[in-house]
């Protein structure tokens, strides 16, 4: 059998790292094309043989080139949504890993994907678990989905305790190692928030159906409560290399490099979700309950207000001032299409840049 052609955009991040390992282990992947946002590619497309690599710029234009079987995406933020439609326009299979996309245009994504008929294949830890799960069960028999959350570096902060937190904290995950965006997004809960609307959008489940439930030591991805009664769990080692070369290698399961699961002196503990303390993640509920272009909204406004963070403008606890402020601004009335969606998003970044300004 010819070597599944994979795309990968977001090369030089963490999920691109640790995918480019997982391509060089298996010879049935081959990698094909590489993109990465501003660092130099040439020394992967020498030492890979890439044919097609792009540093920046319109993604499609590489895709296009490249004609993957697969693409990859890990590409931070809402910048990856024209590479997320790209390939579920053209039935091209879709690992997916960057979450924002999915989140600020579920409705768009999936009509794309009925559209062209390719796969989604979820790469987040948990919706990678909750696939898996959920594979070839008969939704009524699914009570509902409880997502795991590791709960960030401030788990069991109080808000006062949250006050005069640095970049640098905020950054230092206790289980999984990434990038700054989503390490800011674990802190505050907002990527869990991100996850429970990505979670709604993958499974078609309805938000009262899905759960967040802190669970300290990432070993629990997700599970699955069935109306009999039975509860399924997918364990396994916070270990980014099981969810990408599972949807790499889809529908088929090879061995990887890391270790099995080794269970004694292990315990698992589960606790409630603090949202007084991290109200991004109840606000993200909301944002998907009241649907339309509000998720978008969300993704935005968090966007700029984790951009501003990492700049030190503005506190941890302002980023969920700013959503919550943005949200109150916008309309989020559905998008019938891109444009409606690109100016949804761009009216949220403006609201959540006024909300950043000195009264
Ligand atoms: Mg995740």
């Amino acid at each position: 059998m010819a070597p599944k052609r994979i795309a990968l955009l977001g090369a030089t991040g963490s999920i691109g790292r640790q995918a480019l390992e997982v391509i060089a282990a298996r010879e049935e992947l081959t990698l094909v094309a590489a993109a990465s946002g501003s660092q130099d590619l040439s020394r992967l497309a020498a030492t890979r043989g890439v044919e097609h690599v792009q540093v920046g710029g319109d993604l499609t234009v590489l895709l296009e080139r490249a004609e993957p079987d697969l693409v990859l995406n890990a590409v931070v933020g809402f910048a990856g949504l024209p590479a997320t439609l790209w390939a579920l326009d053209r039935g091209v299979d879709l690992a997916l890993a960057n979450k924002e996309s999915l989140v600020a245009a579920g409705e768009l994504a999936l009509t794309a994907q009925s559209r062209g008929g390719g796969r989604l294949l979820p790469v987040d830890s948990e919706h990678s678990a909750a696939f898996q799960l959920l594979e070839s069960r008969d939704a009524g028999t699914v009570h509902s989905l409880v997502l795991t959350a590791s709960g960030g570096p401030f788990r069991g902060v109080t808000r006062a305790g949250l006050d005069e937190v640095t970049v640098e904290q905020a950054l230092a995950h206790p289980t999984w190692s990434m990038g700054p965006k989503i390490s800011v997004d674990s802190a505050t809960l907002a990527n869990k928030g991100l996850e429970l609307i990505e979670a709604h959008f993958l499974f078609g489940l309805p938000y009262e159906q899905i759960e967040v439930i802190v669970h300290p030591g990432s070993i629990v991805h997700a599970l699955v409560r069935l109306r009999d009664g039975a509860a399924l769990a997918h364990l396994g080692f916070p270990d980014m290399r099981v969810p990408i070369a599972y949807a790499l290698g889809y529908p088929e399961r090879k061995p990887t490099a890391v270790p099995p699961l080794a269970l004694a002196g292990l315990s698992l503990t589960f606790e409630e979700p603090d949202l007084e303390t991290f109200p991004l993640l109840a606000l993200a509920r909301e944002a998907g309950e009241r649907g339309g272009t509000y998720p978008c909204a969300f993704n935005a406004a968090n966007e700029v207000a984790v951009e501003a963070f990492l700049a030190g403008r503005l506190p941890l606890l302002g980023i969920a001032e700013a959503v919550e402020r943005s949200l109150a601004a916008v309309d989020g009335a559905p998008a019938g299409d891109l444009a409606d969606l690109l100016a949804a998003d761009a009216a949220a970044r403006r609201a959540a840049e006024r909300t950043l300004q000195p009264a």
